[in-house]
C-alpha cells in the first residue's frame, strides 16, 4: 500500500485526491490519509503530491513506519474526499522550505 506521511501535515495540496482512480483519499483538518483496504498500489500519487509526501509503504525508513498504521487508522474515522481542495494556508511557504 501507498501512505501519506509528515510532509502533508500542515499542506494538504489534494492533488493526490483528483488521480487516485479508487477513492483512496481520507482527510481530517491537517492532512490527508490513504485507505489501506482499498488502495491499488498503482503508485498515481506518488508524483502528483507537490511536497512529496506519499511513499510505498516498503520503502519508509525505520522512522517513518509509523505512518502506515496512522494512515489506516484515520482513514477509517475521517471522511472520504474525492474533488481537490485549497491547500492549507502556509503551503506554499512549507513546501519552499523543502526545496520543492
Ligand atoms: Fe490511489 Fe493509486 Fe495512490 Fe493507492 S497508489 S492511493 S490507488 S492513487
Amino acid at each position: 500500500t501507498y501512505v501519506v506521511t509528515d510532509q502533508c501535515t500542515g499542506c494538504r495540496y489534494t492533488e493526490c485526491v483528483t488521480v487516485c482512480p479508487v477513492e483512496c483519499f481520507h482527510l481530517d483538518d491537517e492532512m490527508t490519509y490513504i485507505d489501506p483496504e482499498n488502495c491499488i498500489d498503482c503508485g498515481g500519487c506518488v508524483p502528483a503530491c507537490p511536497v512529496g509526501a506519499i511513499q510505498p509503504a516498503y520503502l519508509l525508513p525505520p522512522e517513518q513506519q509509523k505512518w502506515i498504521e496512522i494512515n489506516r487508522r484515520r482513514a477509517a474515522e475521517t471522511p472520504v474526499i474525492t474533488s481537490r481542495l485549497a491547500p492549507l494556508p502556509g503551503a506554499d511557504q512549507r513546501k519552499m522550505a523543502l526545496g520543492r
